[in-house]
């Protein structure tokens, strides 16, 4: 695995004007890695670090934080993580009614761990999208033992930093996970609302408080669930979110090829 310091160089390199054959014939990284370098800054490099779990320090700003945000929105709502072995599985059940939301997380996945490809495993109703990585209880430390609302869930800075670049994105994948969109028709009259249903005090704070960012009002309608009902708010919704069989793209992201 290359490492931060071989990156930085190359972005030296390439600062000089020099084209990726002179930057590979001098440092003796491929040619290939070099222009993906410049295209996209790579997820996976790593500093070695004794004092972190898995050895490695990670800089978690080159996340991409669009499928960083969605996956961590999908993992709060239905996620889990587990080891197997030496390794870590992250594991999150989706409705095998939408498999547009199933392709959405296996490319969150990919995005975020690039290089690797999700598995499938297709259960009474549902369908688990799974990857393996030694890596899944860096990414997310919200990781602990028993159920997430047993446990006190609260986000990193970096994590925050990231949900913050890409508000729409964490709200989405909380509603792919534990929210529905539901549309009325109250005596000829056809309204639409959303609800995301969550046990985890927490969890609906981060929900709200993401909501409020995005300027859009909610409330408490149980003590379980926040709803969006007002018509500007619901429509902004729509925006990014829409019916779960509507394939929602990406918002500028390059995708690895799979
Ligand atoms: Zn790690």
């Amino acid at each position: 695995m290359r490492n931060l310091d071989e990156f930085d160089h190359v972005q030296t390199l390439i600062a000089t004007g020099k084209n990726d054959c002179a930057i590979a014939r001098e440092t003796g990284i491929p040619r290939t890695t070099i222009r993906g370098w410049r295209r996209r800054p790579p997820t996976k490099l790593v500093k070695l670090d004794r004092s972190s779990p898995c050895g490695v320090l990670h800089d978690f700003g080159l996340l991409p934080a669009g499928p960083y945000a969605y996956l961590l929105g999908l993992y709060l709502g239905d996620g889990n993580i587990s080891r197997a072995r030496k390794i870590w599985r992250l594991r999150i059940t989706l409705d095998r009614k939408y498999p547009a939301i199933v392709q959405r997380c296996r490319e969150a996945m990919a995005a975020v761990m690039p290089g690797q490809q999700a598995g499938i495993v297709g259960r009474v109703g549902c369908v688990d999208v799974s990857m393996h990585s030694k890596h899944w209880p860096c990414l997310f430390p919200q990781h602990g033992p028993g159920k997430k609302h047993d446990r006190l869930i609260a986000l990193e800075l970096w994590q925050q930093d990231l949900v913050s670049q890409a508000t729409e994105e964490f709200v989405l994948g909380l509603i792919h996970s534990d929210g529905c969109r539901v549309v009325a028709n109250d005596r000829g009259i056809r309204s639409v609302r959303y609800h995301f249903t969550n046990v985890s005090v927490d969890i609906l704070d981060l929900f709200t408080r993401a909501l409020d960012r995005l300027a859009i009002r909610w409330r408490r309608s149980t003590q379980r669930t926040v709803s969006i009902y007002r018509k500007a708010d619901t429509a902004r919704l729509d925006q990014f979110i829409g019916p779960k069989s509507r394939p929602v793209p990406w918002p500028c992201i390059e995708l690895p090829a799979s």
